[in-house]
């Protein structure tokens, strides 16, 4: 039978409060981050803005008419992979490539350790499909607040997701790319361009949509950038002049919040998981939407209330102790139980070390997965509502990827329930999962800007 929660577990039920979001709430926070939107996008107030709204030099989406052959790098989410990625027609895009796996000794190490892998990475990739020597454009997805001056110029400010090389906060990334690859001598490429995988996203949407506008990902980490009019956008040198009329913005939301606008939704839990952070007191509202933070958030509910004897009464296992141990595919697993069922919620708890089928604990443990997931949607659907607000578009499509959007059973519906509450019917929206944007739209994106 379906567990009615305020019945059930009330304790929990009242707990879980602190994590919902009302609908004025919401509608603060689409004020509150279009505030801080143009703070980052103005010259004068950008340098103490939060929310940092980086220009990225792209000014042209696809026309679908992009063809040829580009290597793409995607780093900065689970894995690191390398692409060819070859543009045959509209439809037909072949794409090759290898993931590699960032072990934490690179993740933590000296930056220049971590980007001499990458090019061996990369050679060694070329050398299978024999084009070391073809000197192909590179596109780079580089997903970390970077600070570009060009299309292939870009000054990292800052580590997130869990990397913390040293040697390369201020620095030129693609610098320290070409500079790996040069000494290693063994291998011509020319890096075309380095993006941030919300760009590539929305690029790669954009190439069969041409309607696409905003970029979101809701995987490791969370971010959007969208399209806005040239004359907003600043920071690019000769902004009213340009002859272009539109830039995409990397609006680095995942910092939204670290100025303190959002504490009045954020919850003791939340300042646990971000004090055992690596970036403690930054990336606040990343840290309550994306898949890098959900399932400990869940974890640190269920261990409160199993300390206060309220859920698994009797069980205590090690594991459900160990930081970061409660995976954010867990929730997912969780909710897809069909209503009344709790077949893999008892499997994920007994991986976890605690054997039950008391179906009101486990009901218990649902609950808190959808209060978790909810409270993440409800806040991604303020990212996009604010967006198509401020493009002042009627209808547009949003091209999303990472894993919390892709696998979790509900977020989708989520997102157009609580986007619809917002927008009142004033925009039509369409969300449109982008096919690979950190390889395709980096290919994109070096077509476009070679
Ligand atoms: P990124 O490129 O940012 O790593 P991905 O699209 O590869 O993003 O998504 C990976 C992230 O998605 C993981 O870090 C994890 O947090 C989350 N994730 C993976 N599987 C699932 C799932 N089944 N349900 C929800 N989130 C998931
Ligand atoms: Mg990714």
């Amino acid at each position: 039978m379906a567990a009615n929660p305020q019945r059930d577990f009330p304790e929990a039920y009242e707990l879980c409060k602190k994590f919902d979001i009302s609908d004025a709430n919401m509608e603060e926070i689409v004020q509150r981050l279009t505030k801080e939107i143009k703070m980052g996008l103005a010259k004068d107030t950008h340098p103490r803005a939060v929310v940092k709204c980086f220009i990225t030099y792209v000014q042209d989406l696809p026309t679908g008419k992009e063809r040829g052959k580009y290597l793409a790098l995607d780093l900065g989410g689970t894995n690191f992979r390398v692409l060819l990625v070859t543009l045959r027609s509209e439809t037909e895009i072949d794409i090759e490539s290898k993931s590699y796996v960032i072990s934490h000794t690179l993740m933590e190490g000296p930056g220049k350790n971590l980007f001499d892998f990458i090019a061996e990475c990369l050679s060694s990739f070329c050398k299978d499909y024999h084009i070391e020597k073809e000197n192909l454009p590179l596109g780079f997805t580089f997903s970390f607040p970077l600070k570009q001056v060009g299309i292939n110029k870009g000054i990292m400010i800052t580590w997130t997701k869990g990397f913390k090389c040293d040697g390369v906060v201020g620095k030129n990334v693609v610098e320290l790319l070409q500079d790996a690859i040069n000494r290693r001598g063994d291998l011509k490429v020319r890096i075309v361009a380095i993006l941030n995988d919300t760009t590539g996203t929305l690029m790669s949407c954009a190439f069969g949509n041409r309607n696409c506008r905003i970029g979101l990902i809701v995987g490791t980490g969370s971010n959007a950038c969208y399209v806005e009019k040239t004359s907003n956008t600043e920071m690019l040198e000769g902004y009213q002049t340009s002859n272009k009329p539109n830039m995409i913005v990397n609006c680095e939301l995942g910092a939204f919040g670290d100025n303190g606008v959002l504490d009045f939704i954020r919850t003791p839990y939340d300042n646990a998981v971000d004090k055992q952070s690596i970036n403690p007191k930054r990336q606040t509202l990343e840290k309550c939407i994306s898949g890098m933070y959900l399932g400990e958030l869940v974890r640190h509910v269920v261990v409160e209330l199993m300390g206060k004897g309220l859920l698994f009464k009797g069980l205590d296992s090690q594991a459900i102790h160990e930081k970061w141990r409660f995976q954010t595919s867990y929730i997912s697993d969780i909710e897809s139980d069909p209503e009344g069922s709790y077949r893999q919620a008892a499997m994920i708890m007994d991986q976890m070390g605690i054997r039950t089928h008391v179906e009101k604990d486990l009901a218990c443990l649902r609950y808190i997965c959808q209060t978790v997931s909810t409270r993440s949607a409800k806040l991604t659907s303020c990212v996009l509502a604010c967006l198509i607000q401020k493009m002042n578009t009627k209808d547009c499509s949003v091209g999303i990827d990472g894993g919390v959007y892709r696998y979790h059973p509900h977020y989708h519906n989520l997102l157009v329930e609580n986007m619809n509450k917002l927008l009142k019917g004033s925009a039509k929206f369409e969300l449109i999962v982008s096919e690979d944007g950190s390889g395709r739209g980096a290919a994109l994106i070096a077509a476009v800007s070679v």
